[in-house]
């Protein structure tokens, strides 16, 4: 049977321009591509991307108090305007897209500016009606911002309005306590607006290490976040031009604009999954094997819509490994297992490895390496702001299982652990790596001594 396309992908962000390019440009498939919305997908166009340059613009204020600390006298941040930085990010966001565009013309591949839909297991459906069939289709079309279902949340933000505001509001409360309300409420306090968390756990940021969990909680506070833990959006109502908030505990507050960061769901509503026999997760996500292949042998899919690992870099590589295996003749798998992360909050990222503490000491016997410490950079400026370390080590083969930095540029410095942990690096390796001095980083191999050990689940 001939086929219009050897590949036909939906979804142009991440994971299905890379698996597009490498198809076409490095195995000569015949591709096509359909996106929907704009070439990048979420993480450049409504993500990533807009959100770290949101995160340089709201860190002057942090730099104005550290330079007076260092006898800048009348170092002040002045006034930040909204419209200067929204036209500067609207032109890189264009130019990042086009570089996009660009790769996939290049690597040879058809786009199509629409929305698409299966309609079996080698046939796909544009918007415009036109039925393409392909030997292979892979979906790559993301997850969506999830609300909760309370009445009137219709009246909320999620994230990707928060790059499209005409202007800053005044005050805003961020619902959720995950990456995206974390990150938001440090650049929105740092903006100068009026910023107000609810969260309903007892310390931010669940599942990551409980120590940094703990730091970054009393950091969301210190620069400013009014962050109230336990409260949960009851009722949304207008107010005039904004929206007033009433919660869980019985209180009730206006606010100019509300955004719920309250996890993403995978986007399958509409796909036409209902025409394949491609199986699903309980969640919506589609279950595929380490292949990426879903149930039906014609299908994959890779990044957010799967539910793995749910990070732009994760399904560059599942797009990646799933070009090369079904075109390359070069089969390899994703290894999710050790995916360093980063969360940007400031003055302090959390930059995270491997196992947690918690779930070190859930596996078994664990030593714990760990050292909190005031930094010398803000130290002299006047600064309380604490730095930690955390090495977990598994005492019987040495090796590193997990590490874990609250600190400047703590996204930086675990891209660089993560690379022999990867490797399965020993605590006696990284103590033989003599020190780059005077660094906060030095600390991960001068720890000489455990702080604690336990000796397993309930040890
Ligand atoms: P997360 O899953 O990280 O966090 C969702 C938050 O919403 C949690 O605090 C959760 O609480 C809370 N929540 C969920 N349901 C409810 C509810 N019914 N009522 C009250 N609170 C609720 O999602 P995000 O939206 O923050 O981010 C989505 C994903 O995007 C991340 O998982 C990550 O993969 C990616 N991302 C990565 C970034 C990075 O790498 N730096 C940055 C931004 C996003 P609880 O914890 O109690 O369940």
């Amino acid at each position: 049977m001939s086929f219009d396309y050897d590949l036909f992908v939906i979804g142009g962000g991440s994971g299905g321009v890379r698996a597009a390019r490498i198809a076409a440009s490095e195995h000569g498939a015949r591709v096509g591509l359909a996106e929907e919305s704009r070439m990048g997908g979420t993480c450049v166009i409504r993500g990533c991307v807009p959100k770290k340059l949101m995160v340089f613009a709201a860190q002057a204020g942090l730099m104005e108090a550290e330079m007076r600390g260092y006898g800048w006298c009348d170092a002040t941040a002045g006034r930040f305007d909204w419209q200067v930085f929204r036209e500067k990010l609207d032109a890189e966001l264009r130019r990042l897209e086009l570089i996009y565009r660009a790769a996939l013309q290049k690597a040879g591949v058809t786009i199509h500016d629409q929305r698409a839909r299966l309609v079996g297991h080698h046939e796909v459906e544009l918007a415009d009606g036109t039925r393409l069939s392909a030997r292979h289709i892979l979906i790559a079309a993301g997850g969506r911002p999830a609300k909760i279902g309370v009445p009137g949340e219709e009246l909320a933000m999620v994230s990707d309005d928060l790059f499209l505001m005409d202007a800053l509001p005044k005050k805003m409360l961020l619902v959720g306590g995950g990456f995206i309300a974390c990150e938001f409420s440090t650049i929105m306090a740092g903006l100068g607006v009026e910023t107000v968390q609810v969260y309903r756990g007892d310390a931010v940021l669940r599942g990551f290490d409980r120590e940094a969990r703990d730091m970054a909680t009393l950091q969301l506070s210190q620069v400013g976040v009014d962050l109230r833990l336990g409260p949960t959006p009851t009722l949304l109502e207008r107010a005039g031009e904004g929206v007033r908030v009433s919660f869980d505990d019985g209180s009730a507050e206006a606010f100019d604009s509300v955004l719920f960061a309250t996890g993403r769901t995978p986007y399958t509503a509409g796909l036409g999954l209902e025409t394949t026999e491609v199986r699903l997760k309980p969640n919506g996500a589609i279950e595929v094997d380490e292949w990426s292949q879903t149930s039906v042998p014609s299908i994959f899919a890779v990044g957010d819509v799967t539910d793995r690992v749910n990070l732009t870099p994760v399904a560059i590589r599942e797009g990646h490994a799933f070009a090369d295996t079904v075109f390359g003749a070069r089969p390899r798998t994703v290894d999710h297992s050790l995916v360093a992360a980063a969360v940007y909050l400031r003055p302090h990222e959390l930059g995270t490895v491997g196992l947690t503490e918690e779930q070190a000491k859930a596996r078994g016997p664990v030593d714990v390496y760990s050292t909190v410490f005031r930094p010398m950079r803000s130290m002299f400026a006047g600064s309380d702001a604490r730095v930690m370390m955390k090495l977990l080590v598994d005492p019987a083969t040495d090796k590193v299982l997990g590490c874990h930095i609250f600190g400047p540029e703590a996204g930086e410095m675990i891209q660089l652990a993560a690379i022999p942990i990867g490797m399965g690096a020993t605590k006696a390796q990284f103590d033989a790596t003599i020190a780059v001095h005077p660094t906060a980083a030095e600390e991960l191999v001068t720890m000489r001594h455990p702080s604690r050990r336990h000796e397993g689940l309930g040890g």
